[in-house]
């Protein structure tokens, strides 16, 4: 059966993020099928009719958010237990994930994508904490979300609570996994291989799961970063740094995203430019996390090489928010900062590593990412009747600078309304809420993992 076709019609502007980066006043966008079949002025669309349309007057039109590392699948429940002066939680962390049933897992699951969407997120890539696709498939096909997933390997120990497996199994096991969800929801769900990190892996995992990865045609991520010590350890073994030992091995290439590489060098830089790799970098993660995203971070470098950087947000116990505007404003404003240069990750360059620059990243930028004739329809309305857009004259500057996730009014994948006047309809918001409540309390008892509620008292 055809889609019915959608028009929003005379926005009061369109941020195309197009080749020529357009921003069309007054603009309209005529969606058939679940594409974008033609974007320009209200009067030049004037006589284009459709089964739907949206009166945009006071909308501000994007395309949507693409979030490129987002464990979504745990920490919900348990989101704003660990107090400040813990330290890192992560031992606590992969603990709590390890010991979540599949209902769990669901429910925590629909609860991120319900935050992630009334956000104006349209595509993430869960780096291989999802337990239980198969429960969790529902949750993605009634939120209508695009989504990479895998299924997270290891085969040496770690500090931590990891999948682990014999070499050839966990090879064994991505490759199935990459055959059986690879394209399913209508190809809005990719399945690619996920190796935890390097420091989790052998060498000879990780080149047999980037031989499954090329060979299947799909991607590759895993945890990346470096920094002088980690340069010295692997000095120490004659090895350049952790970027170029995964270049030597063959593990780096355009289909290969690596998340966080916060600490790369000059050369490290160079490496992953020349290699095509591309990089998702979580900015208040690194931020709340004290890991040191000022002082090592080097998003201006990596952008400046033409790397294409995503953004991410991680998870709900790292950003803790699973907003992509003020993932956005994090970026744009970190380094200008951090150097004192406001020139620096201007709002417009943000905004493009939200849309089709992290698109790209995920080997989505022929489908997604820009308001263009021909993409997929994936868009995000921003109501501008609220006080953060005003007063309104540089509509991207407002976006990236004022605003934050609460004006997103409607939200649209691939010609579907998925957020219709601020509501979703695939949960019932209350009703989830208090079983994720639940989920929490259930998951502390289990596990003894609690903590002080509060360094106030609470009475
Ligand atoms: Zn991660």
């Amino acid at each position: 059966m055809p889609q019915p076709s959608l028009k929003i019609d005379g926005a009061r502007y369109v941020i195309t993020v197009d080749d020529q980066r357009r921003i069309i006043r007054d603009g309209s966008v005529l969606i058939e099928n679940g594409r974008i079949s033609r974007v320009g002025r209200a009067d030049e669309l004037a006589a284009a009719r459709a089964d739907r349309v949206i009166d945009a007057r006071h909308f501000v039109v994007t395309p949507g958010f693409v979030n490129g590392h987002m464990h979504i699948s745990y920490a919900h429940p348990v989101r704003g237990i660990f107090p400040d002066d813990l330290g890192s939680p992560l031992k606590q962390v992969f603990a709590l994930q390890t010991a979540m049933t599949e209902d769990e897992e669901y429910h925590t699951t629909l609860l991120a994508l319900l935050e992630l969407v009334r956000n104006g997120t349209v595509c993430l890539l869960d780096p291989g904490s999802t337990k239980f696709p198969d429960a969790c498939l529902q949750a993605y096909e009634d939120a209508g979300v695009r989504v990479i997933l895998g299924e997270c390997v290891t085969d040496r120990e770690a500090p931590f609570t990891l999948p682990r497996y014999p070499t050839a199994e966990a090879v064994a096991r991505t490759a199935a996994f990459i055959d059986k969800w690879n394209g399913r929801l209508e190809g809005r769900l990719r399945a690619w291989a996920m190796p935890f990190s390097p420091e989790t892996c052998s060498a000879e995992l990780l080149q047999a799961l980037k031989r499954v990865a090329d060979e299947r045609r799909t991607g590759l991520t895993l945890h990346h970063g470096s920094g002088p010590q980690a340069r010295r350890e692997h000095g120490g073994r004659g090895e350049k740094s952790p970027t170029e030992h995964l270049e030597k091995l063959g593990v780096l290439g355009p289909n290969v995203l690596l998340a966080h590489a916060l600490g790369v060098d000059e050369a490290e830089i160079a490496c992953i430019a020349r290699t095509g790799a591309a990089v998702t970098m979580c900015p208040v993660t690194a931020a709340k996390g004290a890991r040191g995203a000022t002082a090592l971070g080097r998003m201006p470098e990596l952008l400046a090489r033409g790397v294409r950087v995503a953004l991410g947000c991680d998870s709900p116990n790292n950003s803790n928010h699973l907003d992509p505007v003020r993932t956005m404003n994090m970026a744009a404003i970190q380094y200008k900062d951090a150097r004192q240069d406001i020139r620096l990750v201007p709002a417009e360059t943000a905004l493009e590593m939200g849309t089709r620059l992290g698109a790209a990243a995920l080997g989505l930028g022929d489908e997604i990412g820009a308001v263009e004739t021909g993409k997929q329809a994936d868009l995000v309305l921003f109501d501008t009747r609220r006080p953060e857009w005003q007063a309104l004259w540089n509509p991207v500057n407002n976006l990236i600078y004022n605003t934050d996730g609460r004006s997103v009014h409607t939200v649209i994948v691939d010609g579907r309304v998925i957020v219709d006047d601020y509501r979703q309809t695939f949960v019932d918001e209350s009703r989830l809420f208090a079983t994720v409540q639940e989920i929490g309390e259930r998951l502390q008892a289990r596990t003894g993992i609690t903590f002080p509620r509060s360094r106030w008292p609470i009475l």
